[in-house]
């Protein structure tokens, strides 16, 4: 494990020509498992941008291969065909420590036996760092998590989310200028992952290095990301920021997957037969009298949540949720007309 953690100066190729324009370009990469006519294909065609000092997010359910991808970044796969670059050079035959890159792991990975600053310094001793220089960054580290007064206590001593941070800061102190994160919150109990969301972002900014996540839970991808890469069975479905992907959702999959969407079949509100019509609960309201509805309903369960009543609607052909403002709370059986901005809808490639 400890050359996984490492960062040390690259030395490969520079593309002949091309001045890097982007901090990392994945190029038609394609990922067989095994052997290549019969073996699993884990990742297709996939082609992403990644700038300096973004905090890019790779999120899609388990098994999409986002980790696949992650560990291709970080030099522990290897494409079966297709490109990777860092900083303009092509790093196919550069090993994991010879990248600008540190990876945190899911399980920490920490050192028993060392103590919080040994276990930060050991990447900095392999780097053949100055012991000075090393333990005025080990400091200077441990104090950008929070962790100062932990210096000498063993990782037993600490709890789930202070080992989290340990690990944080020995992947950042050799100020890596990228670093990579397999699901680093998956660990810790929902409170703590909400601190540390915020922590991890505070510390890309500080730190101004470019963060890749990996992620299944989609609302921690839209608090954290500047863009996110939405992907399913090994391709990209959409890449955006959270914005875009929320209210721009491509296509069917990432409608459904990224918060909640009624998927209404077109023909049910007068438009083509094959399209599906994505309309998030929120942006649904109820007609007010003399108001033509977009649909008509018959209410089914309606459930007040205190800011907003969450609506069960039974619709022709199907039914729909309807996030209504303030307490709406109609019995059931009652029939709603349903308006809601042309705006807030989209026809969505299945
Ligand atoms: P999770 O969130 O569950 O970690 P993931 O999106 O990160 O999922 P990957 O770990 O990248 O998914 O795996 C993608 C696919 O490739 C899965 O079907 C997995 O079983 C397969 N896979 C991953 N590693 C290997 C391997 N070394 N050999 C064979 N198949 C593999």
């Amino acid at each position: 494990m400890p050359s996984e953690v490492l960062s040390a100066a690259p030395a490969a190729t520079a593309r002949p020509g091309a001045p890097a324009r982007h901090l990392i370009e994945v190029v038609g990469v394609e990922k067989i498992f095994g052997d290549v006519a019969t073996g699993h294909r884990a990742l297709e065609a996939i082609n992403i941008l990644i700038e300096e000092k973004e905090f890019f997010t790779l999120l899609g359910p388990s098994g999409c291969g986002k980790t696949t991808l992650l560990r291709m970044i970080a030099g522990f796969e290897h494409p079966t065909t297709g490109e990777i670059w860092l900083q303009g050079k092509d790093v196919a035959s550069l090993p994991p420590r010879e990248r600008p890159v540190n990876m945190v792991f899911q399980n920490y990975a920490l050192f028993p036996h060392l103590t919080v600053s040994q276990n930060v310094a050991f990447g900095l001793e392999m780097l053949r760092w100055k012991k000075a220089d090393i333990t005025a960054r080990v400091q200077e580290t441990l104090s950008l998590v929070k962790l100062a007064h932990f210096a000498n206590r063993k990782p037993a001593q600490l709890s789930g989310g202070q080992q989290q941070r340990v690990a944080l800061a020995r992947a950042l102190a050799p100020r890596p200028q990228v670093l990579l994160l397999d699901e680093p919150l998956s660990a810790l109990d929902l409170k703590l992952r909400k601190e540390m969301q915020f922590e991890l972002k505070r510390l890309q900014r500080e730190t101004g290095i470019t963060f890749i996540l990996v992620t299944h839970d989609q609302e921690e991808a839209l608090a954290m990301s500047d863009r996110i890469a939405v992907m399913n069975t090994g391709r990209v479905q959409q890449i955006g920021t959270p914005e875009e992907i929320y209210d721009h959702p491509t296509n069917r999959f990432v409608a459904d997957f990224i918060g909640e969407a009624n998927l209404i079949p077109g023909e049910s509100l007068g438009r083509r037969a094959d399209a599906i019509i994505a309309v998030r609960p929120e942006k649904i309201e109820i007609a007010r009298p003399g108001v033509t509805p977009r649909i008509s309903g018959v209410v089914d369960v309606a459930t007040f949540l205190g800011s907003d009543t969450l609506m069960e609607i039974t619709i022709p052909g199907g039914r729909l949720r309807a996030r209504i403002r303030g307490a709406a709370k109609l019995p059931q059986g009652t029939e709603v007309g349903l308006v809601w901005e042309t705006e807030a809808e989209r026809e969505l490639l299945d």
